[in-house]
């Protein structure tokens, strides 16, 4: 075969290959125009090698840099780097870089933020203001804090349990955590529909935040949050609750960043791991690299003479799960998973939240021990009593063993995922706490906005989805802040984890908007919300999810008001579109119009949204007002999302 002729199928240049030959270990000639057939094969053979070992070490290389940068960005300028929680509030963040207030919010404007100074921000926020302002941001997790404060209750708990005489055996909990769209919600997804037996009453399969599935007579309990989030919150404040972690890597990308965090996460609590090499039905997937890659960072894989467990599956297909399922089992025979189910229970809140019916309700993973119904308990300062105990098939049950995962009714108020539930208790204590819980109500129930609400106020219901307790909090202290005397923001629910069938449901019955912050919908409540008309919205950063409320709350205030349409017009042109404001060019096709009139915008019959004029222009002239027939510069404040032949409608208001 011609050289040219090898160079295209490999799809390089003919010197490009002459040169490369004697690096493939092929010495035919630098010069050379033929090639004998013979080597053909093997040339390509050793070149799609030599491509797959450049890609690795370009895709290691990468992870590298990742590492490396974020490094650098945390040690480069000492003094410049202010470290900031999950969330802060403005005036504080002014305090932290030592500025006046002012230049804060004047570089919160020029964002197009417009919050006060005793607003809270996301910590994303707060670092684009404060690289603005020439400060490197470092995060403090509140989780972190939380964690490391309550440690000493771990160790406690870490004790209680090692004191345990560990008579019963009892099984695994396992934790899925990898990378981004490599397939862990899927995973979650098929081993629950395929192994999940439905039961004898028919009732649908709870998300109570875990799940347990069976084979070969033996149980294995499912984390049913996926990511390392949701490990790092519940590894916790008690003692770890993964026995076995399952890391996803999908076959068509490797190892990626998260796949390696969520490796030294494992590796770090001395939690044995699987590596579950998903997405192998796709053409793409290269297994060889994925476990290459593995090899590089010293897991060397089982068939490689290593002692890394990696089991090739897809989620999508079905394909090895039961393989999956079954090498937990072998790995968890290794481990020494046994407890005490002859004594009073302890567990770790692993979900918990609010129901508008039922109070408050927590899933209790048990560690070890038995809960029964009427057993009294204490977790963080709560204390409760067990008056009725779902299981993840929606079934009742009267007492749950070690590791099974199970949602409680009977708590005084909503416990914090990562607590410890403990329902081996001394009555005194028991006593004492139940008392101040009481105290405590009935303080709480003075506030004005739980007891009695104004019957002529509106009221927004809210179901507030997030994925940490930080954010959670920050959102529903916000929200309190934005209520206004006309309308009253209620939130019904709130809870942490991802959007559920349940919340369509508890949206449905209290007319409620559910909102969403770092969290999925799962694609049945998609299709539930749908089809039951009920908003959903998701959101990243805390201020835009405020934004929308206030919008939304302004929506509804208006129809209070006597409005009074003054004008009409046509919007011809956008001349400039700025944070909160856009100029457009108008034709008024009726009435007349004033300056700081509001204005409604419709596309067709939908309205888009609502603003306010807060300039006028006539020519080149800056004006009061504007009749029928001229055309017109008009400044809009407000959502910036005006488009040519919009209509614009104009209105005076009063208050009614
Ligand atoms: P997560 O972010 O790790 O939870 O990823 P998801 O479970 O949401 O999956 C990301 C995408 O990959 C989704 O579109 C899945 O349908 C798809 N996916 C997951 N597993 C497989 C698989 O085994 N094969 C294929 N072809 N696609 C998959």
């Amino acid at each position: 075969m011609n050289v040219t002729e090898l160079a295209r199928q490999l799809k390089i240049t003919t010197n490009e290959l002459l040169e490369m030959l004697p690096e493939l270990g092929f010495h035919i000639g630098a010069r050379a125009i033929k090639i004998n057939d013979s080597l053909i094969d093997k040339i390509k053979l050793a070149y799609i090698q030599h491509k797959k070992k450049v890609k690795f070490q370009e895709d290691e290389a990468k992870i590298k840099e990742i590492k490396i940068s974020d490094k650098k960005e945390t040690t480069a300028d000492n003094e410049k780097i202010i470290h900031i929680e999950d969330n802060i509030i403005v005036k504080e963040l002014a305090e932290k870089m030592n500025m006046p207030i002012n230049r804060v919010m004047t570089e919160l404007m020029r964002n197009g933020i417009m919050i006060s100074l005793n607003s809270t921000m996301d910590y994303d926020t707060a670092s684009i203001i404060a690289e603005d302002l020439g400060f490197k941001t470092e995060k403090i997790s509140n989780e972190k804090k939380e964690i490391e404060k309550d440690i000493e209750k771990g160790q406690k708990l870490e004790q209680l349990l090692e004191k345990d005489s560990k008579k019963t055996k009892r099984p695994p909990v396992v934790v899925v955590m990898g990378h981004v769209d490599h397939g862990k919600t899927k995973l979650l997804d098929t081993i629950r529909t395929a192994n999940v037996i439905d039961n004898e009453s028919g009732n649908i399969t709870q998300h109570i935040g875990a799940y347990q599935v069976e084979l070969g007579g033996r149980k294995i309990t499912f984390l049913d949050t996926p990511g390392h989030e949701a490990f790092r919150g519940m590894r916790s404040r008690g003692a770890k609750i993964a026995d076995v972690g399952i890391i996803v890597i999908a076959a068509d990308e490797g190892l990626k960043p998260q796949t390696i965090e969520s490796i030294e996460l494992v590796q770090k609590e001395n939690i044995p791991f699987i590596i579950a090499i998903n997405k192998i039905d796709k053409p793409e997937a290269d297994i060889e690299r994925t476990k290459t890659m593995l090899s590089e960072i010293n897991l060397i894989p089982e068939d490689w003479g290593g002692k890394t467990i990696c089991v090739p599956i897809s989620a999508k297909e079905g394909k090895n799960i039961k393989e999956l399922l079954e090498m937990i089992n072998l790995l968890s025979d290794m481990e020494d998973l046994h407890a005490d189910e002859n004594r009073k229970a302890i567990g770790t809140i692993i979900e918990s939240h609010v129901d508008k019916n039922l109070g408050p309700i927590a899933t209790v993973l048990i560690q070890t021990g038995t809960l029964k119904l009427g057993d009294e308990f204490i977790t963080g300062d709560i204390s409760g009593k067990v008056r009725s105990m779902i299981d993840y098939k929606g079934e009742k049950l009267n007492s749950a063993t070690p590791s099974t995962p199970v949602a409680v009714l009977g708590f005084k108020g909503a416990p914090h995922v990562g607590d410890i539930f403990n329902a081996d208790i001394d009555r005194n204590e028991y006593k004492n706490l139940k008392k101040q819980t009481i105290k405590l109500q009935t303080t709480t129930s003075t506030n004005p906005q739980e007891t009695k609400e104004d019957e002529s106020q509106l009221q927004l219901n809210v179901i507030l989805k997030s994925d940490v307790i930080g954010s959670k909090e920050a959102i529903i202290d916000s929200i309190k802040k934005i209520s206004k005397p006309e309308v009253n923001v209620k939130i019904i629910k709130s809870g942490l984890g991802n959007i559920t069938d349940k919340d369509i449901l508890d949206a449905e019955s209290s007319s409620a908007i559910i909102l969403g912050f770092h969290v999925k919908t799962n694609p049945n409540a998609e299709l539930m919300a749908k089809e039951k008309n009920i908003e959903i919205k998701n959101y990243t950063i805390i201020y835009k999810l405020l934004e929308d409320l206030e919008l939304k709350i302004d929506k509804m205030i208006i129809p209070q008001m006597i409005r009074e349409q003054i004008g009409e017009g046509l919007v011809l042109k956008i001349f400039k579109t700025l944070p909160k404001k856009m100029v457009v060019g108008v034709r008024i096709t009726k009435g007349k119009i004033f300056v700081n009139t509001i204005v409604k915008v419709l596309r067709g019959a939908e309205l888009i949204t609502i603003g306010k004029i807060t300039g006028l222009q006539s020519g080149r002239e800056e004006v009061n007002e504007v009749s029928s027939g001229v055309e017109c510069g008009i400044e809009f404040t407000g959502e910036t999302i005006i488009k040519t032949e919009d209509i614009l409608e104009f209105y005076t208001e009063k208050n009614s």
